[in-house]
């Protein structure tokens, strides 16, 4: 067989089931360490959960105390500005990323205590946060609504990204480097071998150097007759919404119990989001929708008068445990279960990832 020969080819190659936020991102780390990698994508490119993802980067709203989790999410958002910008240059993309901090309102003094107790614990992990008095909040935040405020909760290393850019800066840093996207594509099952594994799609089968597994919520349906069956996958249904506001009128994520705002750079002001097992029905529900623009309202209340121009809801891929490495020591590698942080969480997961799959493909 000549080094030309296409199955050669996929012989060396290494394989991706899933071209979300977390299959792109390993597949452009592995490729920038020089493996032939082919992204294999059900439907579209970046088109579900990490489409419909509000890019919140938040340790300070999700971490609540030390856990594998939380050790992982503080890697990543110390790695984030330096990955957007990587994405940036090697795309020619622009993509929307604010170090804007975020802060959490309480308009209860339990409320208030609350925050205070999570922000104890968060800072023996090392989230810094600072309290603050309602006159401050009603002094930098004046739209926020200030009859009740009790109080709140300052997280400087809070931020955002806006997703969809960071695919398709994703996408194109990809293609330069030499990634096959196979679009319309799926994987449907993964046989592992000695030194390989057969990949069956829709498309065909091949033998390849390795498997990675980061197709989301549908992961854990991928068959596999490896040791054991893979965990299992969940989807865990949000619904979002969107206000087209021309003027900055949310500088920082403002977070009030379950409910969180923020404002991308072309103007597009989110709140999120909903949590529902409900499988995978991508009905709009109007009742979802207008609780959450009342939530919306009482902490914005400029947002009271105004209709959500854009509501839409994607599938958090939830499981027992966040999965990132080998499976059984085999050729197969699982990227999956980041849940609500699968955003915030890509830096970290690409890195770790392709350096495991080098440093294992290498030394077998
Ligand atoms: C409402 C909502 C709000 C969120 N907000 C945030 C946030 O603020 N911050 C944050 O960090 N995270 C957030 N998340 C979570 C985040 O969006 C996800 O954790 C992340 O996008 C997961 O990325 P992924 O690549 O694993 O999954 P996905 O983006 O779902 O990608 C998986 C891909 O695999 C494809 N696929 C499925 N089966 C197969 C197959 N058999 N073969 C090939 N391809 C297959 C799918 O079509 C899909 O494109 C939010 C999610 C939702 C739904």
């Amino acid at each position: 067989m000549s080094p030309s020969d296409p199955a050669q080819l996929h012989h060396t190659s290494i394989a991706v089931a899933g071209g979300g936020i977390i299959g792109m991102s390993v597949a452009w780390r592995l490729a920038q360490q020089g493996w032939p990698v082919t992204v294999f994508e059900k439907e579209t490119l970046g088109g579900e959960a990490s489409w419909a993802g509000a890019g919140m980067l938040a340790p300070g709203g999700e971490i609540e105390g030390p856990s594998e989790l939380a050790t992982l999410s503080l890697q990543s958002r110390r790695l984030y500005g330096a990955f957007v910008h990587e994405i940036e240059e090697a795309s020619g993309c622009r993509i929307d990323y604010q170090e804007c901090g975020g802060i959490d309102v309480a308009y209860s003094l339990d409320d208030l205590a609350r925050l205070e107790d999570r922000a104890a614990r968060q800072a023996e992990i090392g989230i810094p946060s600072k309290p603050l008095t309602a006159a401050e909040i009603r002094a930098f935040w004046p739209r926020i609504r200030s009859e009740g405020l009790a109080g709140g909760r300052f997280y400087p290393e809070d931020g955002i990204v806006n997703p969809r850019e960071l695919v398709a800066g994703l996408r194109c840093a990809c293609t330069r480097l030499g990634v096959r996207l196979m679009e319309h594509s799926a994987v449907t099952a993964g046989r592992i071998k000695s030194g390989a594994v057969e990949v069956e799609t829709s498309s065909g089968s091949n033998t390849y150097r390795a498997l990675v597994i980061a197709a989301g919520a549908w992961s854990g349906s991928i068959i596999v007759d490896g040791p054991s069956p893979l965990p299992a996958s969940e989807p865990v249904k949000g619904h979002l919404i969107g206000y087209h506001q021309p003027e900055q009128t949310c500088s920082t994520i403002i977070r009030h119990g379950s409910v969180y705002l923020l404002q991308r750079a072309n103007g597009l002001l989110i709140a999120g989001a909903s949590v529902e097992r409900v499988g995978f029905h991508r009905e709009i529900n109007p009742h979802i929708v207008s609780d959450l623009a009342r939530s919306a309202g009482f902490v914005l209340p400029h947002l009271e008068e105004t209709v959500p121009s854009e509501k839409w809801i994607g599938f958090r891929p939830a499981s027992n445990a966040l999965h990132i490495g080998s499976w059984h020591s085999t050729h197969l590698y699982l990227a999956y279960g980041h849940y609500r942080n699968g955003i915030l969480l890509a830096p970290v997961t690409a890195r770790n990832l392709a350096d495991t799959i080098n440093a294992s493909l290498q030394t077998r």
